[in-house]
């Protein structure tokens, strides 16, 4: 298999700054990486975050848990740490070539040849292929080339806002600044800011801004205009932050959207997986987790060895793309949950109820958040149970002013009336 990569190998030149240099591995991910006999080196690598540690504007922090049980956390990893692990590994087989610096322009199907440009020359080059796999991300051009050839769709929906990364440098002799073991989250409302822990004892720090408007990145133009953000918004952060003006105006702004695509092939020639098939917005921490989850889902497919690619390409768009749609949405939805609503007392009473009504009904009673990051439940089935939990919370906490005045006796029984017996199916 060859493997052609527009940038070059990030094992022997220093990564280009601007995408996130940390990122949360979960469940899904785990597994994938599991089947793939990878776990064992990937491990010493994670730094547990057990919870978020949101820290208010008067610079107070309260840790809300993620999970119910100890060993439901997520886990910080170095993206560049962990891309060149899976490039050592795939290199390690002896059946994977990468070759950096080529850039996929288009695909001639007609002459089942993929166009080529290497490095910033000018010439195209062809490679045959027997199957091509389109990985090249949210701007993919295998994406547009098969949406092209087979009159598809593709929707790519900005967020309206970006984000920039700053980095808290870890104290002197390598110590930690604030709690490891946690996502920490500044959450203001219309944005936020986050940071995840680095081995190093860094964390990188990501601001979520409106790309536009009073607040927002067009508005800060100047190093005063930076400065007084954080001063008004975030002032515990700012003695964290030493580089932060500098920064600031030194990195790249992000742009977050997300992309959705049909079809994700063209009959037995190419398919798309990963961001290049369904590029969504960071907010649930599940991007790459997904793809590994695509990733794990294609091999699994492929073990049936009397299938033509054009099959297995179609059951695999059949099979996953109503849990990228599903996991694109909650994705939307999760970034005014960390803004926004997890400040709210009512989303702290329902969260300590949801774990009250798990333990109760293990099987059964999953809250969604748990479902999308320590299960495997398919995105699509969490996110429609996720809506009849809603309705269940809804209910029970009508007159509730704490979790200890829910009526336990008609939460069992909403349960037993609206939830499947037995959510889990053979996944334990
Ligand atoms: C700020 C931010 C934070 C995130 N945090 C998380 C998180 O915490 N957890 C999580 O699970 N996900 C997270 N994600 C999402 C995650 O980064 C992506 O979903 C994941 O990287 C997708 O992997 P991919 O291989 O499909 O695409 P990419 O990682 O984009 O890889 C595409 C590769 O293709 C190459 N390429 C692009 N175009 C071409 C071309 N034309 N020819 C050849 N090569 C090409 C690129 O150089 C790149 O190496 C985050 C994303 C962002 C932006």
């Amino acid at each position: 298999m060859t493997i052609h990569e527009r940038r070059p190998d990030p094992r022997r030149e220093r990564a280009a700054a601007g995408r996130s240099i940390n990122l949360a591995l979960a469940n899904r991910g785990i597994h994938a990486l599991e089947q793939a006999g990878l776990m064992d080196r990937v491990r010493p690598a994670l730094i547990p975050m057990a919870g978020r540690m949101l820290h208010d504007e008067s610079g107070r922090r309260q840790l809300i848990p993620y999970g119910n049980k100890p060993h439901e956390v997520i886990y910080s990893v170095s993206r560049g740490g962990l891309n060149a692990l899976l490039m050592d590994a795939a290199e390690a087989t002896g059946r994977v070539s990468i070759r950096f610096g080529e850039t996929c322009r288009d695909v001639d199907f007609a002459r089942r040849r993929v166009r080529i440009r290497a490095g910033d020359r000018e010439e195209i080059h062809e490679f045959p292929y027997e199957a091509l796999i389109g990985t090249d991300g949210s701007a993919s051009a295998v994406r547009d080339a098969i949406v092209r050839r087979t009159r598809g769709e593709a929707d790519e929906q900005p967020l309206g806002h970006g984000y920039k990364e700053l980095s808290i440098p870890a104290a002197p002799g390598g110590g930690f600044r604030m709690e490891k073991h946690a996502l920490h989250i500044w959450p203001r409302g219309e944005y936020m800011l986050i940071a995840l822990p680095n081995a190093d004892g860094s964390f990188t720090a990501t601001l979520f801004l409106p790309n536009a408007g009073e607040e927002s990145f067009e508005a800060l133009r100047r190093p005063g205009d930076v400065r007084g953000l954080f001063e008004r918004r975030f002032s515990d952060a700012i003695p964290l932050l030493p580089d932060l003006v500098e920064e600031f105006f030194g990195n790249p702004t992000g742009h977050l959207e997300t992309v959705r695509c049909h079809p994700w092939f063209f009959e037995d020639h190419a398919v798309v997986l990963g961001d290049a098939a369904h590029a969504i917005v960071p907010f649930h921490g599940q991007g790459m987790n997904a793809a590994y989850e695509d990733c794990d889902a294609l091999d699994d497919l492929l073990e049936d060895e009397r299938r033509d690619w054009g099959e297995i390409f179609a059951e695999f768009e059949s099979l996953r793309r109503p849990n990228a749609d599903a996991i694109a949405a909650m994705a939307l939805e999760n970034y005014v949950e960390m803004r926004s609503t997890v400040r709210e007392p009512g989303f702290q009473m329902k969260k300590e109820i949801s774990f009250r009504l798990e333990e109760r009904h293990p099987r059964r009673f999953i809250p969604r958040y748990s479902m999308v990051m320590f299960h495997r439940i398919p995105y699509a089935e969490a996110k429609r149970l996720g809506a009849v939990q809603d309705g269940i919370l809804e209910e029970l906490t009508g007159n509730a002013r704490k979790a200890e005045d829910v009526d336990l006796a008609l939460a069992d029984r909403l349960i037993a009336e609206r939830m499947p017996e037995d959510v889990l199916g053979g996944e334990h």
